[in-house]
């Protein structure tokens, strides 16, 4: 199992699968330790969370380099990643008692009666590359601070990142095996699911690799969040003040190379404001700078895998061969790494890759709509349903349509963005189940009545 980078496409390291004996060993290890962590206070378990927080803004360079060797995220977005995890163990070192403490029904007179939230045990992640560090830490953070224990699967081209996460908690002064990783491929995680001892699963990815992982929690009865893909819709109102909600389209669409699951794919544009929507958006991403993404005047960088740039060039070619046009980018760069210009696609008809399925890249669809009851028609015309954002001069004008929109989370003039203060969720082939704030930590919990006469 190979770490490539993607700027180069020079080998990083060679990680061993790990065999029965091993997956077995680890699991034993992360339920024994479940059968203490449960035990051990949970301001005990802030304490410590704080401590992580602290390890991983002494070491954010160290730990945003090798998220930039791995996966080609430009290093001063990597930077801000390790900041949002130190972030969000901040969060949850704040107010985790706080979510999870006994809640006293006062209805029940003579008794005393209550809510307890009790972990569950050994909650598996299976995560993706796009964001290495982030979408651990806003698994783990919460659980295992609930008292539950992490068992990581990690995307193989970031197992260099699965490592160093485990340092963050070694380093600050975790238990062992409160946080563990398994080297293994998707086709092993079926088995781990299967295992008793592992109580839920979490999964970041893709739809189908979302599905597979339900199907399987689904036969054992395991609880599962699943956050998976999206073609979130950025819409901009006739009244959108164009030059800056262009650049934040740019934005939206590129960040972390756009390899994001709330990156803007798709651009719905009032048909008063299209033609100059089209003509300063495209100057904005054509105006960005891609290349080396260790060099921080790097807008974006390379794509994290050959296949995954191959797939995003598959999709452009054909939403051109079925009549799109191309406005910007379009063919891969002529040098080493896998480095895909921002592109700019508009006229996509209705059926084309690039309105009906997700672009996992820099690459744009532009759509013009005639009114508001269009683009929401449009908005809602997808499998997905992650994000979606609304562009306007007039707020409230924008607030009346968020009701409208079919999606997790709704943004009026604000990029989509997760936020440990907020839910973060998906409806549709998007996914179930929470993740941050308060709802998120209550996701793998024992919900249990108390009822004492
Ligand atoms: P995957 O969904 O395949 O990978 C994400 C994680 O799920 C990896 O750890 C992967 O393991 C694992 N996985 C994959 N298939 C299964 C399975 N059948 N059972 C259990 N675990 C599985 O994403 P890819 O990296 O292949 O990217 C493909 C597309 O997925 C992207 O182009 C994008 O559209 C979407 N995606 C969405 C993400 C998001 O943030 N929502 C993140 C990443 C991808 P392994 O790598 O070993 O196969």
């Amino acid at each position: 199992m190979k770490s490539i980078n993607p700027a180069t496409e020079e080998v990083i390291e060679t990680h061993e699968e790990h065999d029965e004996a091993t997956v077995d060993a680890r699991l034993d290890a992360a339920w024994d330790r479940f059968e203490s962590w449960r035990e051990t206070p949970i301001s005990r378990r802030e304490k410590l969370l704080a401590s992580a927080a602290d390890v991983l803004r002494e070491h954010s360079e160290e730990y945003a380099s090798l998220m930039t060797e791995e996966m080609g995220k430009p290093i001063e977005q990597a930077v801000s990643e390790v900041e949002k995890c130190a972030w969000v163990c901040d969060y949850y070192a704040e107010h985790a008692s706080e979510f999870l403490q006994d809640e006293h029904i006062g209805t029940v007179p003579g008794s005393k009666t209550y809510v307890s939230y009790e972990p569950i045990g050994p909650v598996l992640a299976v995560m993706p590359w796009n964001f290495p560090f982030w979408q651990v830490f806003r698994f783990a953070a919460p659980h295992i601070t609930a008292g539950n224990v992490a068992v990581l699967k990690h995307a193989p081209n970031v197992f260099g990142c699965a490592d160093a996460i485990a340092s963050v908690f070694e380093r600050a002064g975790y238990p062992d095996d409160v946080f563990t990783s398994l080297q293994i491929p998707a086709e092993r995680v079926a088995g781990v699911i299967e295992d008793d001892r592992v109580r839920g699963v979490s999964l970041t990815g893709s739809t189908r690799a979302g599905r597979a992982v339900a199907e399987t929690s689904g036969r054992e009865l395991k609880p599962t969040v699943l956050e998976l893909g999206g073609s979130d819709p950025f819409i901009v109102l006739d009244d959108a003040p164009l030059e800056a909600t262009a650049k934040q389209a740019a934005r939206a669409r590129t960040q972390n190379n756009g390899q994001s699951c709330i990156a803007a794919k798709r651009f719905l544009v009032h048909e008063g404001v299209y033609d100059e929507f089209v003509e300063r958006f495209t100057e904005e991403m054509r105006a960005l700078t891609v290349g080396d993404p260790t060099d921080p005047g790097t807008d974006v960088g390379p794509q994290a895998r050959a296949d995954l740039m191959e797939t995003l060039h598959e999709q452009v070619t054909a939403s051109v061969e079925a009549g799109a046009t191309l406005r910007l980018g379009g063919e891969p760069l002529d040098r080493p790494g896998h480095y895909y210009p921002p592109t700019v696609l508009t006229d996509v008809p209705d059926d084309a890759p690039a309105r009906t399925e997700e672009l996992f890249g820099p690459v744009a669809t532009v759509i013009e709509v005639e009114d508001e009851t269009e683009a929401i028609r449009v908005a809602n015309d997808t499998p997905y349903g992650l994000g979606a954002s609304v562009w306007t001069a007039d707020a409230e004008r924008g607030e009346a349509l968020t009701t409208k929109l079919t999606a997790g989370n709704v943004a009026v003039n604000h990029i989509v963005a997760s936020d440990p203060r907020v839910p973060f969720s998906g409806t549709k082939d998007s996914g179930y189940g929470t993740e941050l704030s308060r709802h998120g930590i209550r996701e793998f919990v024992n919900t249990k009545t108390v009822w004492v006469e």
